[in-house]
């Protein structure tokens, strides 16, 4: 059956079907067109802003085992690193000195740090710093995500990585998907503005599956929705697989701003570690978030989720001009809010 891709674009809901078919396009007009419709969209939600979320990845240290992940636990290539409070606080007054807004803290799922050791920090991030922090410590127990959000923390970050239960199975030895869903829920009940997403590249993954993901995020109700490209880990059951497809991500980041609508969408360093404009392409494709890593020398080139990470050697203070260059060559610039949820 023909379709006609500017009635589809021009719709306000998509079927399953038809975000299958705009996943899929390959012709360049077609693509193009695709991207200015949720380049439309992002602008109408937040006009030429783009949010800054500045990254602290404090332990490279994981209990959980995802056959994808450079720092998973079986890795034992991976050379390991744990910040110290003070050192996180030091790194958080860097990003709110650069004036960026949010503070992302992410780590692996190590319990070395207590549930009490993380409100700590929350507590003295908030009190020091005029700034909104985003968790990503993977799956806790509940009673820590409801101290964190006791003291204060906004935005809990927990991607499901792929809504096909089998796959999910096959790449998360330890963890079940029912799991990651109903934490997902308990985050947004006690007041968290939650992010999901997806890798996009797995093993059997089809374009029906990203498209479920992309309705699973707008089931879930997501505040924020992070696609990126699968990048081979060295010492990893995937490290023989090819890397994600730039086409098929930058597609799948367009129609998810198009089905999410407010939703913040990052442009991830995976993209940049892609294409050397990868990020410049996910803000015309629709993106509204970048996320710079602070992480200080030396241990940011130890957190290495995947190959050839995009931006480990530069000092943070170096990115920040860099970015703005790169932002403005897209028509954008970075907004100087916290860059809530446009859903509270
Ligand atoms: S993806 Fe996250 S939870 Fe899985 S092994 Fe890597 S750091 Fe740990």
């Amino acid at each position: 059956m023909m379709r006609n891709l500017d009635e589809i674009l021009n719709r306000d809901c998509l079927t399953k079907d038809e975000m299958v078919f705009l996943i899929h396009l390959s012709g360049e007009n077609e693509i193009q067109k695709l991207h200015n419709k949720a380049k439309e969209i992002r602008e109408k939600y937040f006009g030429n802003q783009i949010h800054l979320r500045g990254i602290i990845e404090f332990s490279n240290y994981c209990r959980q085992d995802c056959t994808y992940c450079g720092i998973r636990k079986s890795n034992n290539l991976a050379e390991r690193f744990r910040m110290s409070k003070d050192e996180i606080i030091s790194v958080s007054n860097q990003i709110y000195e650069s004036g960026i807004k949010t503070i992302v803290l992410q780590s692996g799922e190590d319990l070395h740090y207590s549930k009490e050791d993380i409100a700590e920090i929350i507590i003295e991030i908030k009190t020091k710093f005029d700034v909104a922090i985003t968790l990503s410590l993977g799956e806790r127990p509940f009673c820590d995500y409801d101290l964190w959000r006791k003291c204060g923390a906004d935005r809990y970050l927990l991607k499901h990585e792929t809504a096909n239960k089998e796959i999910y199975k096959e790449i998360h030895p330890y963890q079940k998907y029912e799991n990651k869903i109903a934490h997902l829920k308990y985050l947004q009940n006690i007041g968290f503005q939650i992010g999901s997403g997806n890798i996009i590249g797995l093993p059997n993954q089809t374009i029906e599956d990203i498209a479920d993901d992309i309705i699973l995020c707008d089931e879930l109700n997501v505040d924020m929705a992070s696609f990126s490209p699968f990048i081979k880990a060295e010492n990893t059951p995937l490290s023989n697989l090819p890397n994600g497809d730039m086409s098929l991500l930058l597609n799948t980041m367009a129609v998810a701003r198009i089905v999410l609508k407010n939703a913040h969408i990052p442009s991830t360093t995976a993209l940049a570690t892609l294409d050397e404009l990868g990020r410049e392409k996910g803000i015309l494709a629709g993106a509204n978030i970048i996320m710079p890593s602070f992480t200080p020398y030396p241990y940011r080139g130890n957190y290495l989720i995947y190959e050839n990470k995009k931006c480990i050697s530069e000092n943070p203070q170096m990115c920040l001009p860099c970015l703005s260059l790169r932002l403005s060559s897209v028509g954008v610039k970075a907004s100087d809010s916290y860059g809530h949820s446009l859903k509270i």
